[in-house]
């Protein structure tokens, strides 16, 4: 499977937003956007104005990236949104934010999502009682989240749930912390994702 090699730090100056791949460091001075928040590049301070396009393009590689998915992946979520009623950009954050990997790191089992990804894809987690280890899963309204017995002790958890107790939870979620267990409390909405992106950019540009 392709994957991104290069330094993520690079995506957040390139994106020109905090994109929070590297967990806890993202909330310290160490941020690499904290101290250059320009574009990375001989020519990443003096870039001109860009046209419509090259702005939709931008928004599209940026949530893209945030939530870890290929161009493939990334184009299925957008048709999935389409296809379903209400808002098409609404409802692409919506399953984006669905994703299992994305709603383990929103809990705080994880300091990132890829961090995230990869707890799921090692099969860390059960849905309703039930091994799931599928990073693309879609979490529904009143699914449990719980972590295998067996795994509890190998995991950072108790540092990533602290971690994550700092920076908030996301109101469509809860955390019992005792049980390590998860609950979606309901859907979640456009309002509940905090990093800033333009959705209407992304629908402008599928739709040519
Ligand atoms: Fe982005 Fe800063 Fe985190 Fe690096 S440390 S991934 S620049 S938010």
């Amino acid at each position: 499977m392709a994957r991104y090699i290069e330094s993520v730090c690079k995506m957040c100056r390139r994106e020109g937003a905090k994109l929070f791949f590297k967990g806890e460091r993202c909330y310290t001075d160490k941020c690499a956007f904290e101290r250059r928040s320009y574009a990375p590049g001989q020519h990443g301070q003096s870039r001109g104005k860009i046209s419509e396009y090259a702005l939709q393009l931008r928004e599209k590689q940026k949530v893209k990236r945030v939530y870890g998915l290929l161009e493939d992946q990334f184009r299925t979520t957008f048709f999935d949104a389409d296809r379903a009623k209400g808002i098409t950009g609404e409802n692409l954050v919506s399953l984006l934010e669905r994703r299992l990997d994305n709603t383990v790191y929103r809990l705080g089992f994880a300091g990132c999502r890829s961090e995230a990804r990869m707890m799921v894809t090692h099969g860390f987690f059960r849905i309703n009682g039930k091994k799931v280890n599928i990073p693309s899963y879609r979490v529904k309204a009143n699914d449990v989240i719980e972590i295998f017995e067996s795994k509890k002790k190998t995991a950072k958890l108790a540092e990533n749930l602290k971690a994550a107790e700092r920076h908030g939870m996301p109101e469509w979620l809860r955390i019992e912390k005792e049980a390590m267990k998860g609950t979606v409390v309901r859907l979640p909405r456009r309002e509940d994702v905090t990093i800033p992106m333009n959705e209407q950019l992304i629908v402008e540009l599928y739709s040519k």
